[in-house]
C-alpha cells in the first residue's frame, strides 16, 4: 500500500498538523524539533520509500512525494528530498551491507536523517573542481575541506560527502563517504538566511581531519560520480513531482478563493482574465507530471539522465510561472505572508538553483543533443 496515499481526513490532518511543526521547529532551529518531525513522518509510514533490500519503486515514490507536496511546502519538500533521494538512496543502494544493516530501519522510522554535501566555493556547477579529500590511513579516511548549501546539515545525522581520493583522477578520483555528522572534526555553520525555500535550514559544513570508517564508503573508490549522477535522476525527478503538488495545493486554493470572491457582484473566476489563467497554470501542472512520468518510465534507459534534466528545468520553470499566476489571483492577499502563494516567487527562484542549475543543465542537455 502506498503509505502517502493517505485514505483518511485523520491521516491528512496529522500530516498537515506535522507540517505546521515542521515549520515551527525550523524557525526556531530547534535541532531536537525538527527531528522529531522526522519521526512523526516516520511513525505514519510516510519514510517508507527505502528498504534493507534497496529501493521501491520510483513510480511510487514519485507519487508519495506528490502527495506529500500537497499537504506541505516546497521548504519541506526539499528537505525531504535531500534526505531520501540524496541522502538514503545512495547508502541504500551503494552502501555495504553492514551499512545498510546499520542505518536501514532508523531511517524508515526517521530517526536517522541524511544530508548530501558535494557544492563548494570553487565547485558550484562546475564539479569536476572539488577541493575537498579523503585520504586513506589504516581503515578510516581522513576528511577535510568545506562544502556549503548543505540543505538539513544543522539537524541531519549523516552526510554523503563527496571529496577526492585520488586527485589526479579527474571525476575517476571522486568518491563518496557516509558521514557522521557527529564525528570529532566537523563544524557545521549557522544556517543561510534564504529568501527562497525560507524554512529549510541550508548551512556549510567544514570538516578538519575527520576520521571516517573505510566501511562507510559508498561502492569503489572512484565511483562518487556516477552515484551523485544516480542520486539527480531521483532529485529531479521524484523531489521536484514533490514541488509539483505544492503547486498542485496552491492552485486549488486560487480556485477556491477565485469562486469565492466576489466583486462587481460577481465571483472573480467568472473574469476570463483570471480562469484562463488558472488554466494554464493547470495545463502547465499536468504537463510537468507528465514529463516526470515519462522520466521515471524511462529510468533504466539510456535517455534516463537526459529527460530526468529536462523534467528538473521544466518543473522549476512552471514553478516560476505558476507562482506568479497564482500569487496574482489571490490581489492584494497574495502578497501577505500568510498566503502561502506568496511564497511561491521567492521559492520559484531556489528551484531554479537547486539539483543544478538551469543554466548548466541547458548546457549539459545541449551538448547530449549534439550542439
Ligand atoms: C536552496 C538551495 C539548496 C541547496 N542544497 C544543496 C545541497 O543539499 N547539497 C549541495 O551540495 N548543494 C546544494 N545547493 C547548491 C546548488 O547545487 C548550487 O547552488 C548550484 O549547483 C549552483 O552552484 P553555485 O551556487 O556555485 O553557482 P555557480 O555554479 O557559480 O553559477 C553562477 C551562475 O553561472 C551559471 N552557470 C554556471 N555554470 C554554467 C554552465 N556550465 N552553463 C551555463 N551556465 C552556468 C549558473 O546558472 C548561475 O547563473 C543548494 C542550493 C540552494 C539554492
Amino acid at each position: 500500500m502506498n503509505p502517502f496515499q493517505l485514505q483518511s481526513d485523520s491521516l491528512l490532518q496529522r500530516l498537515s498538523n506535522l507540517q505546521n511543526a515542521f515549520i515551527e521547529a525550523h524557525s526556531s532551529k530547534s535541532v531536537r524539533d525538527v527531528r522529531k518531525y522526522y519521526c512523526g513522518l516516520g511513525e505514519l509510514g510516510a519514510l517508507d520509500l527505502v528498504d534493507h533490500d534497496g529501493l521501491k519503486a520510483w513510480g511510487r515514490a514519485a507519487d508519495a512525494f506528490y502527495e506529500y507536496g500537497m499537504q506541505t511546502d516546497a521548504s519541506t519538500v526539499l528537505s525531504l528530498g535531500a534526505h531520501l533521494c540524496a541522502g538514503a538512496v545512495p547508502v541504500m543502494e551503494f552502501g555495504t551491507v553492514s551499512l545498510r544493516e546499520q542505518l536501514g530501519m532508523s531511517t524508515l522510522r526517521g530517526q536517522t536523517v541524511f544530508a548530501n554535501a558535494i557544492s563548494e566555493l570553487e565547485a558550484g556547477s562546475d564539479l569536476t573542481n572539488l577541493q575537498t579529500t579523503a585520504v586513506q590511513d589504516g581503515f578510516t579516511y581522513v576528511l577535510n575541506g568545506t562544502k556549503r548549501y548543505v540543505t538539513n546539515a544543522p539537524f541531519a545525522h549523516y552526510a554523503v560527502v563527496f571529496c577526492c581520493t585520488d586527485p589526479q583522477a579527474g571525476f575517476l578520483g571522486v568518491s563518496a563517504l557516509v558521514v557522521d555528522l557527529n564525528s570529532p572534526g566537523v563544524v557545521i555553520a549557522e544556517p543561510y538566511r534564504m529568501i527562497g525555500v525560507a524554512h529549510a535550514q541550508v548551512a556549510s559544513i567544514t570538516f578538519n581531519d575527520c576520521r571516517i570508517p573505510q566501511d562507510n564508503l559508498l561502492g569503489q573508490e572512484g565511483s562518487g560520480t556516477k552515484i551523485f549522477a544516480h542520486s539527480m535522476l531521483w532529485e529531479r525527478t521524484v523531489m521536484f513531482s514533490g514541488l509539483m503538488g505544492v503547486l498542485q495545493q496552491n492552485l486549488d486554493a486560487a480556485v477556491r478563493f477565485a469562486t469565492s470572491r466576489i466583486q462587481r457582484g460577481v465571483p472573480v473566476a467568472k473574469f476570463q482574465a483570471v480562469s484562463h489563467r488558472l488554466v494554464d497554470c493547470a495545463i502547465d501542472i499536468e504537463a510537468c507530471r507528465s514529463l516526470i512520468a515519462s522520466a521515471v518510465s524511462e529510468k533504466n534507459s539510456q535517455r534516463a539522465a537526459l529527460l530526468a534534466m529536462q523534467t528538473k528545468v521544466a518543473c522549476s520553470e512552471a514553478f516560476i510561472r505558476v507562482g506568479r499566476k497564482v500569487a496574482l489571483t489571490f490581489g492584494g492577499a497574495g502578497m501577505q505572508e500568510s498566503c502561502p502563494a506568496s511564497r511561491l516567487m521567492a521559492d520559484s527562484l531556489a528551484t531554479g538553483s537547486f539539483s543544478g542549475s538551469n543554466d548548466a543543465l541547458r548546457s549539459a542537455i545541449a551538448s547530449k543533443m549534439g550542439l
